[in-house]
């Protein structure tokens, strides 16, 4: 593993403004809105607060650059490959910067950016670079004198809506197979975390991509991504968040011009753990699981089903795991627990837990703020006695809480894994092969770990069953987001 360097503790800001055009431009009616630190509750800075006449701008050029003819619709498949590989560079070049300022804006913990997010990020990017050049439609045998084949188009003006949990990854998720199939694009990052998309369109313009290809407009959801979504000149939306929005988003698309959508939402995922494994290594895979991020993740662990023989055992162990997670700062290499994003995040959070807590739940170890530090922090939670129907199990709480059930067999624990509207991720940990495929099979899950939690590769495939969503990021699937498919026909002499 790389050993991590120390963070720069007080990255300089040094892009606050809507990127549009290659520019960096004020509000239209100059607004502004103000990043906090989570860490401290420090305002980091005033953001320019793109309005729906900014968001016109944006899709505007981003129109122009997508003209016949404009240089990048001239810009040769191979060459984009080239630009997306630039940029990967320039991130590579910048990476203690990069993880500084986005573990400034959104509280995560500054060494996780620097080792997982920022090198996932320039494999995903390289890896659909390669693509640029590679992905192409077939000829067809048809009936009658005709040759067919098919093409591989770009959809057009695309449009990224990302949240505040790593604004990074998912910029670069959504960018790369946007970018390497020739289609331009508009982001809107979270108000909560809009700093590191800010500073990676500096890094798209000095790798040389075209004016309007890639814009940046930092706003709010109600008003910029609401703008984005009604737009009737945006031809496909990708959007990654909550469940809520997600549906008004689609909504938008039917209600405006019926853009491509493609959304990933929450999750309620299962961790299943049988009695045949290492119960450290069990407790150490279910734990991360849920305390990734704390808990700030859509492909959370944060349902955990143990079999009823390790069941006490394995508590016990998990809330020895759970005590002993270093909360500090996330800039400090030595933290592994960090705060939530926002004061809104952590009510939020709070309020499931008091729901759980309510209903009958019973706090194992954490269960409260951080009360003598600043920062939006909440301890690692363990919770027993929860129930199937109870709201905490069936919502996402986007937070520190593991719950743990106890089950007797593999058909019951089947059947209630799969009892949620979710169908983000799974895990099952065991060492029976049959258990393996039984439990595989059986779960409605887009990613299902086995003997694992999280494990990731540009190639892999990432998006979910159900209320999940729809659409995937990353892998050649992804493609299918950002192209559309065009049949021609042509009339050939017989013989
Ligand atoms: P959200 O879904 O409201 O925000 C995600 C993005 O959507 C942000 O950029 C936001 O500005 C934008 N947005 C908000 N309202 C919009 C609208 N009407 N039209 C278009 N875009 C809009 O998420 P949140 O409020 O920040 O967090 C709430 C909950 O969402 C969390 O508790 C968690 O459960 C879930 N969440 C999930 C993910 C994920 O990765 N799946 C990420 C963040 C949050
Ligand atoms: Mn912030």
């Amino acid at each position: 593993m790389d050993t991590v360097p120390p963070p720069n503790d007080k990255p300089e800001i040094k892009y606050t403004k809507l990127f549009i055009n290659n520019e960096w431009t004020e509000s239209s009616d100059g607004s502004t809105f103000t990043t906090i630190n989570p860490a401290t509750e420090e305002n980091i800075c005033n953001v320019s607060e793109a309005k729906t006449a900014d968001v016109d701008a944006a899709v505007e050029a981003a129109r122009a650059a997508f003209e016949l003819g404009s240089e990048w619709r001239n810009t040769d498949p191979s060459q984009r490959g080239v630009l997306l590989n630039r940029l990967a560079d320039l991130m590579e070049r910048d990476r203690v910067y990069l993880a500084s300022l986005e573990s400034l804006d959104n509280g995560r913990i500054y060494s996780q950016i620097y080792l997982y997010d920022i090198p996932g990020s320039v494999k995903v990017i390289r890896y659909f670079a390669g693509f640029a050049d590679k992905y192409y439609g077939k000829t067809i045998p048809v009936d009658g004198d005709y040759f067919c084949y098919t093409k591989h188009d770009p959809v057009g003006v695309c449009a990224a809506i990302i949240p505040w949990n790593y604004p990074i990854s998912l910029f670069s998720w959504k960018l790369a197979p946007c970018l390497a199939m020739g289609n331009t694009l508009v982001v809107k990052p979270a108000e909560q975390s809009p700093l590191s998309a800010l500073y990676l369109a500096s890094l798209i313009k000095e790798a040389g991509f075209p004016a309007g290809v890639v814009n940046v407009v930092p706003g709010y959801g109600g008003t910029a991504g609401s703008a984005l979504s009604h737009h009737m000149d945006v031809d496909k939306i990708a959007f990654t968040g909550s469940g809520a929005t997600g549906r008004l988003v689609q909504k938008a698309a039917a209600d405006s011009n019926m853009k491509r959508v493609s959304l990933e939402l929450g999750g309620k995922s299962p961790t299943i753990v049988f009695s045949d494994v290492d119960i450290d290594y069990a407790v150490a895979t279910s734990s991360c699981a849920i305390f990734e991020h704390s808990g700030q993740v859509c492909s959370a662990g944060s349902r955990t089903f143990v079999h009823e023989d390790i069941y006490d055992e394995f508590v016990t162990r998990s809330i020895a795991y759970a005590k002993k997670l270093k909360i500090g700062s996330p800039m400090d290499t030595s933290t592994e627990h960090g705060p939530v994003v926002s004061k809104e995040q952590q009510k939020r959070v709070m309020e499931m837990l008091q729901s759980g807590v309510e209903q009958g739940c019973k706090v194992e170890c954490g269960g409260n703020r951080c009360e003598s530090r600043k920062g939006f922090y909440i301890e690692p939670t363990v919770l027993t006695g929860v129930k199937d129907d109870m709201l905490i199990t069936q919502e996402e709480v986007f937070g520190p809480i593991q719950q743990i059930y106890k089950f007797k067999d593999i058909s019951e624990v089947i059947k209630r894994a799969n009892n949620t509207r979710y169908g983000l991720a799974a895990a099952v940990i065991t060492n029976d092969i049959d258990k393996v495929m039984k439990v595989t099979s059986a779960l409605n899950a887009g990613m299902i770990w086995v003997n694992c939690y999280y494990p990731a590769s540009p190639g892999a495939p990432f998006g979910g069953y159900k209320e999940s969503g729809f659409g995937r990021d990353k892998g050649q699937y992804a493609l299918e987001q950002y192209t559309e498919v065009k049949t021609v026909i042509t009339k050939v002499p017989g013989f």
